[in-house]
């Protein structure tokens, strides 16, 4: 198929093709072989270009199988957002028990931390809700593999620069990052160039 033809396991290929996908996406076929092969990347994208599976297909298949370690995280801007990709990534993830959390204010702090506590592969939260768990020891970051910021110019223009940078700290320096985002603004290009190492781009 043309999806384990960009480098997926039967299995991912198998899960894409059962939901209905038969061709990637264009931002799919640039960047998930960039992903499996490790590299940083940049996707320059609208919401409906398929850019959660461009992360998410890629992410799920270099964690194999679920191991309850969180190993990948996601950063969204907005509650509906984080909902949205961890729906995709319970879907795509499902065969392979790889276990998602959304994490995002207005939800109690006892179930967030509980799940947490029971262990999970994939965190997608937004800053604010994401850091108050770091700081109160709850959310540990220290086995990230992998960190996606989904909308980033969207985060920076809400003025979270500073969560995402304390974000971004507690995980370990080695991860592979990638980022999204609709424009390129010159703060997300600062951002970019501080954070990514020799990232594969995509420009829609
Ligand atoms: P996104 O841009 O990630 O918000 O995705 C937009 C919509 O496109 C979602 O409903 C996906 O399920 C769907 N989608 C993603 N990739 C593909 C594909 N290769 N073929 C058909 N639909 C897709």
């Amino acid at each position: 198929t043309p999806f384990a033809a960009l480098g997926l396991s039967s299995t991912l290929a198998d899960t894409v093709r059962d939901r209905g996908y038969t061709t990637p996406t264009p931002i799919q076929e640039a960047l998930i072989p960039s992903m499996l092969a490790g590299r940083d990347v940049v996707g320059q994208a609208q919401t409906g270009m398929g850019k959660t599976a461009a992360f998410a297909l890629p992410m799920i298949h270099n964690l194999g199988e679920g191991t309850g370690t969180l190993r990948s995280i996601v950063v969204t801007p907005t509650r509906e957002l984080a909902k949205q990709v961890a729906e995709a990534v319970y879907a795509y993830g499902n065969r392979l028990d790889i276990r998602v959390l959304p994490i995002y204010g207005g939800q109690p702090y006892q179930r967030q931390t509980r799940r947490l506590n029971k262990g999970v592969d994939v965190v997608v939260g937004t800053p604010g809700r994401m850091l108050d768990l770091i700081r109160k020891g709850a959310l540990d970051l220290s086995a990230v593999e992998v960190a996606v910021l989904d909308e980033a110019d969207e985060m920076l223009s809400m003025g979270f620069i500073e969560d995402i940078k304390s974000i971004l700290a507690a995980t370990p320096d080695a991860r592979q990052t990638a980022f999204f985002s609709a424009t390129m603004s010159n703060d997300f290009q600062r951002l970019a160039k501080q954070q990514l190492d020799n990232p594969a781009s995509c420009r829609l």
